[in-house]
């Protein structure tokens, strides 16, 4: 692979950008691989670069439906952040957020990674208490938040109307070194790796069946022909059930849309990530200057990966009384993606009934903050065959134990 760098560029602007070769090869399906992973969205992609960097697996294929990145993980508000109550949730999300700080070096690919910091407003008085108890949480996870007030509030984000006759703001949770990062650039970035380290990414490529053997997977079936494999990696978000019920087994989740949308770009208004959850609804600004909304989950459970008019009326009514300049903006285009949502609003990485059969899902609506994070969790199970420290708290075992790990505050919008 030849590195993109300022002398590559260069080079190239000398010779009219003819000697670019492709990002990722399109490779015929071999017979057989060491490793087939499901879904070739964030955390399918890092799952296969941690387990080619950090194993030296790389007899992998990333098999993908669709278009590498056209899940939820092409579809989301790009939010980071690890400021999660449970110490199971801090590790794994602040594990996360750390590797975003230098995953443009580490993949020669400028995931445009933004810490601007992300704020979480405090409207009501149970979420101030909440945010604080949040705040010392974090200190003693080694997290770094704060509670600011609601002074600091306005001088972080002038546009916000702190004093709104419904839900003044009280202060909010603060995370310095949140942010965003541009969320197709992270999936072609691993996708990139992943190609050159001689993994396969078979897109356009459906699973249509999971063949198993005496408690053990042996291959998949797919529309490009059956694929033979050691060990299976399910990596497919809101579609997890539907691979789960081949596979033999059912997973306590569901499958709901969830959605966001854009304005039309504007001068730069908005250099933080604000989060709204008690009236519902998050905001920042994309370096177009769009103004990048999201709002809840549909209220019912469906696959359809489209917007609908309720939601841009609801979530617009819902952020205008905290931003009354959202007010007079057009909106450009809204879309949804099929987001996993498990009781206890944290993910799923580990075993399966299934002996060589993982699987990763249960991100729900923020999964795309814990995409380096969770593929590095999910290499190592693979890899070892036993989850490590980072996903020992996440089993599916979980739910049978009663060991929930309840994030439904810290996951942000109230569904
Ligand atoms: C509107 C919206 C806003 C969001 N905002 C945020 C946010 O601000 N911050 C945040 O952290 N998270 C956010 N999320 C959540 C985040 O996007 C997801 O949790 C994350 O992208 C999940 O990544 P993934 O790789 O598990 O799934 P996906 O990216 O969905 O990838 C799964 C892939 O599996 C493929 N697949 C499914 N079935 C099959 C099959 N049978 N055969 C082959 N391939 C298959 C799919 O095509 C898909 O590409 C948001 C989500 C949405 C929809």
């Amino acid at each position: 692979m030849k590195r993109y760098s300022v002398f590559a560029i260069a080079r190239e602007a000398a010779r009219y950008h003819s000697g670019w070769s492709r990002a990722w090869k399109s490779p015929v399906p071999q017979k057989k691989y060491d490793v087939v992973i499901i879904g070739a969205g964030g955390h399918g992609l890092a799952t296969a670069f941690y387990l080619g960097k950090n194993f030296g697996i790389t007899n992998v294929a990333i098999i993908e439906k669709g278009w590498l990145g056209g899940g939820n993980t092409g579809r989301n508000t790009t939010i980071i952040r690890s400021n999660y109550l449970q110490d199971p949730s801090a590790a794994i999300y602040e594990k996360a957020r750390s590797l975003y700080e230098t995953m443009s070096q580490d993949l020669n690919y400028n995931v445009m990674f933004s810490p601007r910091g992300v704020m979480m407003l405090a409207q009501t008085e149970h979420e101030v208490r909440g945010y604080k108890r949040t705040a010392h949480a974090n200190a003693l996870q080694g997290v770094s938040t704060e509670f600011i007030s609601a002074d600091r509030v306005k001088e972080l984000a002038p546009i916000i109307n702190i004093s709104g006759p419904r839900y003044p703001v009280l202060g909010a949770l603060w995370q310095e070194r949140g942010g965003t990062a541009r969320h197709d650039a992270v999936a072609w970035g691993y996708a990139r790796a992943c190609s050159d380290m001689g993994m396969d990414i078979l897109q356009k490529c459906e699973v249509t069946g999971v063949r198993s053997i005496g408690g053990k997977v042996v291959g998949v079936d797919t529309t490009k022909g059956a694929i033979d494999c050691e060990k299976l990696a399910i990596v497919v978000a809101g579609n997890s059930g539907d691979i789960a019920r081949m596979a033999g087994f059912r997973l306590p989740m569901e499958s709901v849309a969830l959605q966001a949308l854009v304005s039309e770009p504007i001068k730069p208004a908005l250099d933080v990530v604000v989060m709204a959850n008690t009236v519902h609804g998050y905001m920042s600004q994309s370096d177009k200057g769009e103004m990048v909304i999201g709002g809840g989950t549909d209220a019912y459970n469906n696959y359809t990966q489209r917007g609908g008019f309720h939601h841009i009326e609801e979530t617009v009514r819902a952020l205008v009384e905290t931003f009354p300049m959202i007010s007079r903006l057009k909106m450009l285009r809204q879309w949804g993606g099929i987001v996993d949502v498990t009781g206890d609003r944290s993910p799923i990485i580990g075993t399966t009934p299934l002996g060589n059969c993982f699987i990763n899902c249960g991100w729900g609506t923020g999964g795309f903050k814990s995409i380096p994070g969770g593929g590095w969790a999910t290499a190592e199970l693979i890899a070892k065959g036993t989850p490590g420290p980072l996903c020992a708290e996440f089993g599916l075992n979980r739910f049978t134990e009663g060991r929930f790990i309840d994030e439904s505050v810290a996951a942000g919008v109230a569904h």
